[in-house]
């Protein structure tokens, strides 16, 4: 009888655990670099004069039945003009082919944050649902753009897609931190890069965390460095929050910096494409 009642109890114990989330996979898409990039510019405090080459990247996560991107990319012709050291340009909707799968598949895409070169890709993927924390969508399509606002590397045309999308019933609004999107994928609130930027992690064995801009580089968190666009006054949030990063990855070799072209070679990679998991 008391073995029966144990049994009973480890079963229910195993089935009161959350439903299992699926094996995801998980690959980094390099759809173009850009050279001579400032190190200063990424990471606080670093040389003035050392210069490195960047991956510009998004992020294919796959599983439970859905091809997810975290983050887009950019295609409009403007920021080629703003950011002329821009190399090896592969539009995002041929660049995500190169991981099998095909523009209209991608079932979601969540932002991290609505820069040009993230968030400008949305309108390339034509059956996807895209995710973005609640407040940045909010800012950008009101307040950033009265006096006293900030609107800086956001593209008008990409704040008139999201509300497009929006009022298409393709939107999700991301409200706070630690919420589940799908399950096993939860989002955290970043600190100020943009207005309410947001980082993922992925569940699984072993889990990973999707760093954006939150944190550029390997090097950042190497050096506990904050990522060089956060305002002074919002670079101790920036520490913190990579510290959170890899107590949520369980390594920092599993926290995935943005732009860090490294993860080219840390993981094995084909082409432009590297399986992260
Ligand atoms: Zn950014």
């Amino acid at each position: 009888m008391h073995a029966t009642r144990l049994l009973l109890a480890v079963i229910f114990g195993l089935f009161s655990v959350s439903p299992s989330s699926p094996e995801y996979s998980i690959q980094a898409i390099r759809y173009a670099s850009a050279v001579n990039e400032p190190v200063s510019a990424l990471v606080m405090g670093a040389p003035k004069d050392e210069k490195i080459e960047i991956a510009m990247v998004f992020w294919l996560i796959r599983g439970g039945g859905h091809d997810v991107l975290f983050d887009s990319g950019f295609h409009r012709e403007v920021w080629f003009k703003y950011f002329p050291n821009t190399a090896e340009y592969m539009r995002p909707d041929e660049a995500v082919k190169l991981a099998g799968v095909q523009p209209e598949d991608v079932t979601d895409i969540i932002i991290s944050h609505a820069h040009w070169d993230h968030l400008g890709g949305i309108d390339l993927f034509p059956k996807a649902t895209v995710w973005i924390q609640k407040q940045e969508f909010a800012y950008y399509t009101g307040e950033a753009w009265q006096t006293g606002g900030k609107h800086g590397g956001i593209d008008p045309e990409d704040v008139q897609a999201l509300v497009r999308l929006n009022t298409e019933g393709r939107l999700r609004l991301v409200d706070g931190d630690d919420v589940e999107i799908f399950p096993g994928i939860r989002a955290y609130a970043g600190a100020r890069h943009t207005f309410a930027s947001q980082y993922i992690r992925v569940d699984g064995n072993p889990p990973f965390v999707l760093a954006s801009d939150n944190c550029y580089l390997y090097r950042n968190l190497a050096e506990h460095k904050a990522s060089a666009t956060f305002s002074e006054a919002d670079q101790p949030a920036n520490i913190k929050n990579q510290e959170r990063m890899v107590q949520l990855a369980g390594s920092a070799d599993r926290v995935i910096p943005g732009h860090d072209a490294l993860q080219f070679q840390r993981f094995p990679t084909v082409g432009r494409v590297a399986k992260i998991k």
